[in-house]
């Protein structure tokens, strides 16, 4: 009453449980009906994340990234975070809908065609919707009147959708209209220092490409109407690729058809190599722009003695969308997927058993084990989903883990009720089955 009181007790915060995801609780609609093969779509990976409920057709060319997707997605991003953060890249975010005047000033207005979505204000100025950030960043650099050479290399990037009106957006993610593109825009005080710049990024994508476990090649490429001198595509190989790729067998020269003479068969690097030709999909491009953007905006630099020059550019984009269905693309057979590890949307799944049969009370058993490897390792923290669905068999379960291809899926069964419980775990991606008590299962993940 008059004012004075003790405060209760502070207990110590105790540490967050992580709730099990449930399959029966994900928003995950199969876009594909029981029976229908799916013939009609035009690739793999379209029909495989149709059918999984990873994506639902909107627009064409647009689609709904759904849960599981996202939550892929998130990861790959976070990977090319941590590469792009190690080679002092600084993340930033720009406006999606960009001015008229930007693009007039480079002249790109006219240029771009039908591929720009364009559009107007309610005062009738001119607008794009982004397809790519080239004038967008260097205007931004350029608004510092002069940059201190002190502050180079600079290298600004960000994820966020890109637009673009392809003639034929096809293949689902692979070539949308609206996608998520990394695009990473460089600064730097001399050509010298502008190219190691670019080495290092290429090292850095060629990094994130070993790390998802996908065969790349670097390829010589043409520099389209993004301009500049010098640009190489990081392709993978695949036949339903758009790009026609010619490599030498001899010194490994690799270019983009689009850079060399119609019907050449000689390596233009050792001149003695025969090329032969494979297909690719494009999921990275790097160019060395020069002056082509610093020069029109005036992004200049300042040297130690005060002396200011034009700043040497790059730019570096990465289809984020792409990847992600490039890799289903290109690691999966036609009914089950198989994910970079790294990018798994969940690295374990574990079966309760059905209900009614022999081994329903190992259900309690299976909720505790998926709830305990969700949160004992750091790596499993989240990564451990139960399927939850106990009406249907495990036959039909294993079926379905199969093609969403967990990494791991463990059965729980007759043997998780013994004095010591085992458990059944399947290794998707070698095959291998083996039987595991939790220890076990513990080490082995
Ligand atoms: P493409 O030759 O396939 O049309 P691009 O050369 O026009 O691609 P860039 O301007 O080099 O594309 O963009 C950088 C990256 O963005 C590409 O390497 C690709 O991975 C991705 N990308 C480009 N267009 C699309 C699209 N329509 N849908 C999904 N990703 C795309
Ligand atoms: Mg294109
Ligand atoms: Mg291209
Ligand atoms: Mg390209």
């Amino acid at each position: 009453n008059c004012g004075t009181h003790t405060s209760p007790p502070v207990s110590p915060p105790s540490k967050p449980i992580i709730p099990t995801p449930r399959v029966s609780r994900l928003f995950q609609p199969s876009n594909l009906r029981e029976g229908q093969e799916g013939g009609d779509l035009t690739c793999r990976s379209q029909r495989l994340m149709l059918q999984t409920g990873l994506i639902h057709p909107s627009n064409p060319g647009c689609f709904y990234y759904l849960p599981v997707a996202l939550r892929s997605m998130e990861k790959l991003v976070r990977l090319i975070d941590e590469e792009m953060h190690a080679i002092g890249g600084q993340k930033v975010d720009m406006p999606a809908l960009c001015s008229a005047e930007l693009w007039k000033t480079s002249g790109r207005w006219e240029l771009m065609g039908k591929e720009m979505f364009r559009l107007q204000d309610r005062h009738n100025a001119e607008y794009c919707l982004g397809p790519t950030h080239e004038e967008a960043i260097t205007e931004l650099f350029a608004s510092q009147s002069t940059v201190s050479y002190k502050k180079l290399p600079l290298l600004l990037y960000q994820v966020t959708r890109k637009f673009r009106d392809e003639q034929k957006p096809k293949f689902g993610l692979l070539r949308g209209r609206e996608f998520y593109m990394k695009d990473m825009y460089s600064f730097d005080f001399s050509e010298e220092a502008a190219l190691d710049t670019y080495q290092s990024v290429c090292r850095a994508y060629g990094r994130l490409f070993d790390r998802l476990g996908l065969n790349w090649v670097q390829v010589q490429a043409d520099t389209g109407n993004i301009g500049g001198t010098l640009s190489h595509e990081f392709q993978l190989p695949a036949d339903i690729g758009e790009d026609q790729l010619l490599v030498c067998q001899n010194c490994g020269f690799s270019a983009n058809v689009e850079t060399m003479e119609p019907g050449q068969t000689r390596c233009s690097q050792c001149r003695t190599g025969v090329l032969s030709e494979t297909r690719g999909i494009e999921v990275g491009h790097t160019f060395y722009l020069g002056t082509k953007y610093s020069q029109v905006f005036k992004a200049l630099i300042v040297n130690a003695s005060n002396e200011p020059s034009v700043a040497e550019m790059g730019c570096f984009g990465l289809g984020v969308t792409r990847i992600l269905a490039a890799s289903i693309e290109v690691l999966s057979s036609d009914d089950a997927i198989c994910w970079p590890g790294l990018i798994a949307p969940f690295q374990v799944c574990v079966l309760p058993p059905k209900k009614g049969s022999k081994a329903q009370e190992a259900t309690r058993i299976s909720e505790d084990l998926a709830q305990s490897l969700g949160n004992s390792l750091a790596s499993l923290k989240g990564e451990v989903v139960l399927d939850d669905r106990t009406q249907m068999t495990i036959g039909k379960r294993l079926k379905d883990a199969k093609i969403l291809g967990y990494p791991y899926v463990v059965v729980v069964g007759q043997k998780a009720l013994e004095d010591l419980p085992i458990f059944e775990v399947l290794c998707q991606r070698s095959g291998e089955t083996m039987f595991l008590s939790k220890e076990g299962l513990v080490d082995l993940l």
